[in-house]
């Protein structure tokens, strides 16, 4: 395995591991995290930071599809929503969430949405089973379903519920609903009773999973954790532990939501410790 070449707390270089030596005064660290090592994420450069003294934050998976202990959702595996809203339904966890794409799966749950949500989610798994909630179209909460559903037992009320879910849901989820609040999906808006009613609205508006385990590092696209940020220098991305030492990208605790942010990350970042390691800041 490489390692790096310090002297008397003095950066000499690299040693790598077919046993060359590489002489520098100045290196930088840009190995990744740990994710997806079919693609080269070995978690190799964490080792190396610590070498230099630096403290590694836990790794954990992040964008990674969820398991849950839910098993519905896979006859419907491949069922897409496009703006669902998800939150974490723990004291202390922010209810506002995060909204986005929803996708159900053979395993549980992924899209943007939870992709997003996972890194915080596989942090909190250390401490057990996740509990998180969904509304299933971003912005129509329980009361606001329980209010269509009254305006449609007067507007609508011999059309089934199935018929009028299916406007905003795919049917084969709105019957896979149906089921669980124990309404027969035939049932006319004029027969649906008010427990019916509140078991569908709260179903629609905070749909309950409990995540029991993400896909792991295997398939996540990024790492969440590395080395820790205030012992880098923002302006340089100098290390503040072995003078010479730069780090970028992934290797640091830093991780971004989906849409290219950790690329982006991974090639301003690269740039900027680059262009300080030679001395062009
Ligand atoms: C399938 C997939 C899809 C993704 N899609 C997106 C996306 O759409 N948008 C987005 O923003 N991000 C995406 N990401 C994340 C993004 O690719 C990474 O955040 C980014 O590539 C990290 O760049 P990096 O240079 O820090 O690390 P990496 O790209 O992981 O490069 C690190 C390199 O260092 C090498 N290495 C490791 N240890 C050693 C060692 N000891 N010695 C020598 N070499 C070593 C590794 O082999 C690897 O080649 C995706 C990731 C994956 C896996």
């Amino acid at each position: 395995m490489a390692r790096l070449s310090v002297a008397d707390g003095v950066l000499k270089g690299i040693e790598c591991s077919d046993g060359r030596t590489v002489v520098a005064d100045r290196v930088v660290l840009a190995c990744g995290g740990k994710s997806w090592p079919e693609l080269g994420g070995t978690g190799g450069g964490y080792a190396l930071a610590r070498q230099a003294g630096h403290t590694i934050v836990e790794p954990a998976p992040a964008l990674v599809p969820l398991i849950t202990g839910e098993k519905w959702p896979e006859k419907l595996a491949g069922v897409s929503l496009p703006h669902s809203r998800v939150w974490i339904d723990l004291p202390r966890q922010s209810k506002a969430g995060l909204a986005g794409g929803l996708l159900l799966t053979h395993h549980g749950l992924s899209g943007p949405a939870i992709l997003d949500l996972s890194g915080a989610v596989a942090v909190l798994l250390r401490e057990g089973p996740v509990p998180i909630r969904i509304e299933l179209l971003a912005g129509v909460d329980v009361a606001a379903w329980r209010g269509r559903f009254d305006a449609w037992r007067t507007a609508a009320g011999s059309r089934s519920v199935v018929s009028l879910l299916r406007e905003y849901l795919p049917e084969s989820l709105c019957v896979a609903l149906c089921e669980q609040a124990g309404v027969a999906p035939s049932t006319t808006m004029a027969q649906l009773p008010a427990t019916g009613r509140d078991a569908l609205a709260g179903l629609l508006g905070a749909l309950p999973f409990t995540v029991t385990d993400t896909k792991g590092f295997d398939v996540a696209f990024v790492t969440r954790g590395g080395v820790k940020l205030s012992e880098v220098a923002p302006a340089t991305l100098a290390s503040r532990l072995l003078p010479g030492l730069f780090l970028a990208g992934e290797l640091l605790d830093l991780d971004g939501p989906c849409g290219g942010f950790n690329l982006q990350w991974a090639f301003a970042s690269g740039h900027l410790a680059g262009r300080s390691a030679v001395g062009r800041d």
